[in-house]
């Protein structure tokens, strides 16, 4: 489990009124509230000086699109977190279809820390001086091209406060969740126990806490091993691990029944 501890995510955008709706809902509202997360949006055009407040402008050498300019998102940066603030303390994270993967570890690793800035693209990118100069980090939610970083931008925010203590309730913890455990997260039922001859696993319902424990880590390995066999290969197993495994081998192997 994270420790306890506060955190801020600075958000630099052409787009804040995106993030309105899906920050104000759910969990994320939750998290405010409680004082566990501090969420800013930072208008870049504000930070543009010139007669038009200009954030983009033609790609030199040519080329489709237009390309974010540097001066406004340095400016909007180094003023709100100082000039000089260039170090891992504060991550400075450029939202890029080219920069590392998003997973669970990194949505953790970066639960840590204090603080980080989140800064979203738009139209062909950013200038690279901000790549090569100003950010720390890119992250990538998927191989994908979206139209800019402001939904990964929510997605890292969604992700990251799961896991800042206090957030979800003890009931909800995030650790379970698939990924979190290495494994993919097995099915799960809720009321009623029968709907349209459709049943809840006995088990389930029996009240047996050991049986439920083994049949929902067996359910996890037999999910992930079906769907994401390459997760497998990571996971520090335990012998009952290795014995469930077997076991689910024997299943998929034995002939269905007419
Ligand atoms: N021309 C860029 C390229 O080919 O790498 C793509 C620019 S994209 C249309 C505009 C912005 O959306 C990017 O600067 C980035 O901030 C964001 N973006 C698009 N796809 C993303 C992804 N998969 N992960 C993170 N950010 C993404």
């Amino acid at each position: 489990m994270l420790e306890y501890h506060e955190m801020r995510i600075d958000i630099f955008t052409l787009f804040p009124s995106m993030f309105l709706s899906p920050f104000q809902e759910s969990i994320l509202k939750r998290a405010q509230e409680r004082g566990i997360l501090t969420l800013f949006l930072h208008q870049i055009r504000d930070y543009a000086f010139d007669r038009h407040q200009m954030t983009d402008d033609v790609p030199y050498g040519g080329g489709q699109g237009m390309v974010m300019k540097p001066e406004p998102i340095f400016r909007a940066v180094r003023t709100i977190l100082g000039v000089g603030l260039r170090t891992d303390a504060v991550p400075v994270i450029l939202l890029s279809p080219q920069g590392r993967s998003f997973t669970q570890d990194v949505a953790r690793e970066l639960a840590v820390k204090p603080r980080i800035a989140l800064i979203c693209g738009h139209y062909e990118g950013v200038d690279e001086r901000v790549r090569e100069h100003l950010v720390t980090d890119e992250i990538s939610i998927g191989d994908f091209v979206l139209t800019g970083g402001e939904l990964p931008a929510m997605v890292i925010v969604d992700a990251v406060a799961r896991y800042l203590p206090g957030v979800l309730g003890a009931a909800e913890g995030a650790e379970q969740d698939s990924y979190a455990s290495g494994l993919l997260e097995g099915p799960q039922y809720t009321r009623p126990a029968v709907y349209q001859n459709m049943d809840v696993p006995e088990v389930l319902r029996s009240g047996d806490h050991a049986a439920i424990a083994r049949w929902q880590r067996k359910m996890a390995l037999r999910r992930t091993m079906e769907r994401r066999p390459d997760l497998l290969g990571r996971l520090e197993m335990t012998a009952e691990d290795r014995q469930i495994l077997d076991e689910i081998r024997r299943d998929l192997s034995e002939p269905y029944e007419c």
